[in-house]
């Protein structure tokens, strides 16, 4: 079950307002804030691929780069909160996963719920 709290939408509030900076360089406007336990705010970061030119300069991982050298506890997140404004793409989904781990966490349904019966074949023919 998911859990939205206030503290929840500032978060995101926070993320959007923190994404319109990317649009200055040209960047997709994508934020991320990073939060300790406590809800204080130890990093925020927009993408930046275009303005430093770094393929990796995505929200997520600058405020998760930023957040780590903040605590200065290595890159172990625990106990921390990523508010992003969109779905995290696969290099920074994995990032977050290891770092902060996932919160609110939704039950996945069953192959037998979406109707699959057998798992796909991927026999070349
Ligand atoms: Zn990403």
């Amino acid at each position: 079950m998911t859990v939205t709290t206030g503290a929840d939408v500032a978060l995101v509030r926070r993320a959007l307002d923190v994404a319109r900076g990317a649009m200055a360089t040209g960047d997709v406007p994508v934020g991320a804030v990073l939060v300790d336990a406590g809800g204080v705010e130890l990093a925020a970061a927009c993408n930046a691929r275009e303005a430093t030119g770094d393929p990796t300069a995505h929200a997520e991982m600058l405020a998760l780069r930023a957040g780590s050298a903040r605590l200065g506890a290595g890159w172990r997140l625990s106990g921390c909160t990523l508010a992003v404004t969109v779905e995290p793409c696969t290099m920074c989904a994995g990032a977050v996963v290891n770092a902060v781990g996932i919160r609110n966490k939704q039950p996945r349904p069953q192959e037998a719920e979406l109707g699959e019966k057998e798992p796909v074949s991927a026999t070349p023919a």
